[in-house]
């Protein structure tokens, strides 16, 4: 939303203070000292199982066992984890970024795995937010999940969580570019679908940097049987937690 009745001079003021480049002096929260802290989102959940694979292994299923094993990971390197389920619960789109928002979490990430209707397509793929979905929905969940600013006026806070998802996306689509590779490192490049933009509900209204990966095709008949090998689970939890560390020490 653009904030019409306010000066341009508030928005610019706020891109110096929050949007600095990387390299630059350290974002908001991450002073010398500060413990990154990850929400990982587990999709689906509850009454929504998800895809449903070829070997009667549901999406929801395979999204926490991958959530736990990432958290595992980034827990022994030092990073602080949340994820948005440990159970199978159902939770809104809604109440899945508000965790992360309320934090405030440093990332954002969901976990998913695909479905095509023809059960042929296979692969792996990573979405980022774009600024067409913020504009269409983000203010739609703003209400719920504007980021707590002590002393901040409730107009201006607004205008800083615009400034701050503008930011994110560089963030979020290095992050993806990282997912992809670590990905590609563990399964091949074949299977590389890319780094994608599409206004994935799951995604608006975050205010750090948020991606949603898609880690295969569940239903495939070849790749839905790959997908629910512990060995293989365990890869692309690696491959997950790899690429998120990295994208932290940078
Ligand atoms: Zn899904």
């Amino acid at each position: 939303m653009k904030p019409s009745a306010l000066p341009v001079l508030c928005v610019a003021a706020a891109r110096l203070a929050l949007a600095a480049p990387a390299g630059a002096s350290p974002q908001p929260g991450q002073s010398a000292g500060h413990i990154p802290i990850v929400v990982l989102d587990p999709g689906h959940g509850g009454s929504n199982p998800g895809a449903t694979g070829a070997t009667g292994l549901r999406e929801k299923q395979l999204t926490l066992a991958l959530a736990r094993a990432v958290a595992d990971r980034l827990r022994a390197r030092g990073i602080a984890v949340r994820l948005t389920r440990t159970t199978d619960r159902t939770l809104t789109l809604r109440q899945r970024v508000a965790i992360a928002d309320q934090l405030p979490a440093d990332l954002f990430v969901s976990i998913h795995a695909n479905a095509s209707p023809t059960r042929t397509q296979s692969g792996y793929e990573t979405y980022v937010l774009t600024p067409h979905g913020i504009d269409i929905d983000g203010r739609a969940l703003r209400s719920d999940t504007t980021t707590p600013r002590p002393g901040v006026a409730p107009d201006i806070a607004l205008v800083l969580d615009d400034v701050e998802r503008g930011a994110s996306q560089w963030e979020a689509a290095d992050l993806a570019a990282r997912m992809q590779r670590a990905l590609r490192d563990r399964r091949g490049p074949d299977g590389d679908r890319g780094v994608r933009q599409d206004a994935q509900h799951v995604l608006l209204g975050a205010t750090m940097p948020a991606v949603l990966v898609e880690v295969g095709f569940l239903d495939h008949p070849l790749e839905g049987r790959r997908l629910a090998d512990p060995a293989l689970q365990s890869q692309l939890a690696d491959a997950l937690a790899e690429a998120i560390a990295d994208q932290l020490a940078d």
